[in-house]
C-alpha cells in the first residue's frame, strides 16, 4: 500500500511494495540522474529497480526530478516542517538516486538528528557513494557494494537466490512486502546484507 503526500512543492510518499505504510520515502534524485551511475559508483546500475520503474511509468522520473528541486532547495528545518502533520515512523531516503554529494548528506544528518530528537524517527537508506566522509551520521546508512566504513552500518551486495553469501551476512529474501516484516537495515548495529535479485 501507498499514499501520495503533497503540500505546495513538497512532494513525498508513505510506503511501497516493500515498505509499510508506516515509513515515509523521500529521493533525492532520479534512476534516470542517478549520481552513482554518473560518476560510475554503481555497481548495480544493469538490475537497478529504480530505473526500471522509471522505464515503465513515464510519470516517475518526472516525480524524482521534482523532488530533487526540493531536496537543493531546502534547509533542513525548512524539510522536517513539510513533515509536521504527517504519521510516520520511519524516513527512508532514496528509493531511486543517490546522496550525490558531501552537502546533502550533511543535510540528511542535520534532518535526521532533528527527526530522532522531536519524534523518535530514524532515518535510513542505502548509498555507493562511498568516498564520502559519513563519519557521526545519524541516519543509518549502509553501503551499496562496498565495504562498511566509520559511520556506516554496513555493507550491501546483490546476489542470485540461493547464492553462498559470506559467513555473518544476513540474507534478505528480497520477497514483496520485505521490510514489512522485518527492521534489520533500520537498526544502529553494524549487520552486512546479501540481498537476492527478485
Ligand atoms: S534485510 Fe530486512 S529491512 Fe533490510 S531490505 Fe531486507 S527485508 Fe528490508
Amino acid at each position: 500500500m501507498s499514499f501520495y503526500i503533497k503540500e505546495g512543492r513538497f512532494e513525498a510518499k508513505l510506503g511501497n511494495l516493500d515498505l509499510p505504510i508506516t515509513t515515509l520515502i523521500y529521493n533525492f534524485e532520479s534512476a534516470n540522474g542517478c549520481t552513482g551511475k554518473l560518476i560510475g559508483k554503481c555497481k548495480v546500475w544493469d538490475i537497478c529497480y529504480a530505473q526500471k520503474a522509471e522505464t515503465t511509468w513515464p510519470t516517475v522520473t518526472p516525480y524524482r526530478e521534482r523532488q530533487r528541486a526540493f531536496w537543493k532547495k531546502c534547509t533542513p528545518r525548512g524539510f522536517v516542517n513539510k513533515l509536521a502533520h504527517i504519521p510516520f515512523k520511519t524516513f527512508r531516503f532514496g528509493e531511486a538516486g543517490e546522496i550525490d554529494s558531501q552537502e546533502s548528506l550533511d543535510k540528511l544528518n542535520d534532518i535526521a538528528k532533528i527527526l530522532w530528537d522531536k519524534r523518535r524517527v530514524v532515518t535510513y537508506g542505502y548509498s555507493c557513494m562511498e568516498h564520502l566522509d559519513f563519519r557521526g551520521s545519524i541516519a543509518r546508512i549502509k553501503l551499496s557494494g562496498y565495504p562498511a566504513k566509520e559511520g556506516t552500518t554496513g555493507s550491501t551486495m546483490v546476489v542470485e537466490k540461493g547464492a553462498e553469501i559470506p559467513e555473518g551476512w544476513h540474507r534478505c529474501n528480497g520477497k514483496a512486502g520485505k521490510c514489512t516484516r522485518c527492521n534489520i537495515c533500520t537498526l544502529p548495529n553494524i549487520i552486512n546484507v546479501a540481498m537476492e535479485k527478485h
